[in-house]
């Protein structure tokens, strides 16, 4: 039985609760319509949260326009806004607990899982006040007749739109390097996860954003679609599935819109024949299947050598199947729920699909019988999986793993770009070098040897269907900035220096 200890009332300003963030301002949202909040580890609900209407958007919208057109964050100094974005990182860090309590309650993430990855909200802002303060927002280059000023302008207005599973981490990626860039921003938070973007607007309140350059409202997809169509739009920052990334390249495509997407995976981890098991297990499960296989980057498909495949199917089945699954609020749970009843349903629909297609479950494979209550679905692993099968192509966005046998290493590199997508992978191997050759034929945006790692100074993004554009780094800055060229002559005259 799982408990839900998160009482909104208590843990949530009442501004977090019933309102949207516009124009520096909370304010009552100008719908009636409202959407309630279900705990996945119970199954119950827990709260009912506004959802924006048009009106919503458009206010939003205007707010963030009229702030980028005349006020004074695209003309302030890149130092200028960094010591705005450390104000802003320093109110997030007095509000770590909170936040991540807000995650395990809106979509189950273990406590252990939200508690480490919470900080990357603060780290990105840190990140981005730090090259802000230092970027080359101005150089000048030698033309024939003088010279030219090239200027990084900030790219305008943008909406941010992000999924689910992970709010506040992917929202600070895009919000660092927009705020950083001199943009100003709309969020529009999803329905199922409300309150991360809005405690993000109580930390920009109190750290002095001027009014407008951000704003948060929480909206479906189809308000979601009147903030993408909106003209006073420059600019979408979108994380989510390939499905809806398509969609909204397509309407951004209309007015030629600046579009980054950060979309769906299936990524390989090659386990090379040199690999020694305890250490490779030890390094790659954890990230075969993190938060219940709700992130993008998790490495859902093993490939191994054909000569070591009963050895890995065996112990790495022995790993998933010791796993501790439970309430998410106990900090000795390993995996919690899935995040929705239609999340459980999807996922039950793969496991179903891969059984019937022919694949071999070594653990799991179901519901998970201890909970009648909830979305618990069993640790799954599938052996003898061929790439045409269902559970190999698509993205089940659950805790659900193939392993495929290869013959040697050019099978092994064929199989794992032989997917529509490209976001991660990983190569295991007691020699580093050997490995990174074999990273290097994988045609993924980031690729791990021996681990996985992401870091804010490094670009992450996806080749092929998983998206288009880079976050993080001076590349996800570079993401929100457009280059415009002055041309000077020589020699006119001039009353002011440049
Ligand atoms: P989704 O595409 O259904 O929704 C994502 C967001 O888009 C939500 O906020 C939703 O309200 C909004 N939305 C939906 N339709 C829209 C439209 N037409 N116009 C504007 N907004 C719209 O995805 P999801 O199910 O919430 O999230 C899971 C997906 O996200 C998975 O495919 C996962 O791989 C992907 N994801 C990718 C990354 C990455 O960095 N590449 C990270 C996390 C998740």
């Amino acid at each position: 039985m799982s408990t839900f200890p998160f009482d909104t009332q208590s843990e949530l300003n009442g501004n977090v609760l019933s309102r949207f963030y516009i124009d520096g301002q909370w304010v009552l949202p100008s719908a009636r319509e409202t959407v309630k909040l279900v705990a996945p580890s119970t199954g119950h609900a827990f709260a009912r949260v506004p959802l924006a209407d048009t009106g919503d958007v458009d206010k939003a919208v205007d707010a963030a326009r009229t702030a980028f057109d005349t006020g004074p964050w695209p003309r302030m100094s890149g130092v200028e806004r960094a010591a705005c974005l450390r104000r802003m990182s320093t109110a997030l860090a007095s509000r770590m607990r909170t936040l991540s309590r807000i995650w395990t309650a809106e979509v189950g993430a273990p406590v252990w899982f939200a508690d480490m990855f919470v900080p990357t909200a603060t780290a990105m802002l840190d990140y981005y006040a730090e090259l802000a303060s230092t970027f080359a927002f101005q150089e000048t280059r030698p033309t024939r007749a003088g010279e030219a000023r090239i200027i990084r302008q900030p790219v305008g207005v943008t909406a941010l739109i992000a999924p689910w599973n992970a709010q506040l981490p992917i929202l600070s990626y895009k919000l660092g390097a927009a705020l950083a860039a001199g943009c100003t921003v709309v969020i529009k938070a999803p329905p199922e996860t409300p309150f991360d973007a809005l405690v993000v607007a109580e930390c920009a309140h109190e750290a002095g954003l001027p009014p407008g350059v951000l704003n948060v409202i929480t909206a479906d997809a189809e308000r979601g679609a009147h903030l993408v169509a909106k003209r006073e739009v420059d600019k979408v920052s979108f994380t989510g599935s390939t499905a809806t990334g398509k969609v909204i390249a397509k309407m951004c495509a209309d007015r030629m819109a600046r579009v980054t997407l950060e979309l769906g995976g299936k990524s390989a981890a090659i386990v090379l024949d040199d690999a020694e098991l305890n250490p490779t297990l030890a390094a790659l499960a954890p990230f075969t299947m993190p938060f219940s296989g709700q992130i993008c980057f998790a490495q859902t498909r093993i490939l191994v050598p054909r000569s070591r495949e009963q050895e890995f199917v065996d112990a790495y089945s022995a790993v998933i199947g010791c796993l501790k699954v439970g309430d998410p609020w106990d900090v000795t749970t390993q995996i919690g729920p899935l995040a929705s009843q239609r999340q459980l349903d999807r996922v039950l629909g793969y496991i179903e699909t891969g059984r019937k297609e022919g694949a071999r479950i070594t653990t799991g494979g179901g519901r998970h019988p201890q909970f009648d209550a909830g979305f618990f679905v069993e640790p799954t692993v599938f052996a003898g999986v061929t790439s045409d099968m269902t559970i190999a192509r698509e993205e089940i966005f659950g805790p659900v793993v193939s392993i495929l046998a290869y013959d040697d290493i050019d099978h092994a590199v064929a199989l794992a770009n032989n997917t529509d997508f490209g976001l991660s992978g990983t190569v295991f191997s007691s020699d580093v070098e050997r490995a990174y050759a074999t990273a290097r034929r994988i045609r993924a945006g980031n690729v791990s040897v021996n681990g996985l790692e992401m870091a804010p100074n490094v670009p992450f993004g996806g080749f092929k269907q998983s998206g288009l554009g880079r976050e993080g780094g001076p590349e996800g800055l570079n993401a929100f900035l457009e280059d415009q060229a002055i041309y000077l002559p020589a020699n006119a005259p001039r009353r002011t220096q440049a």
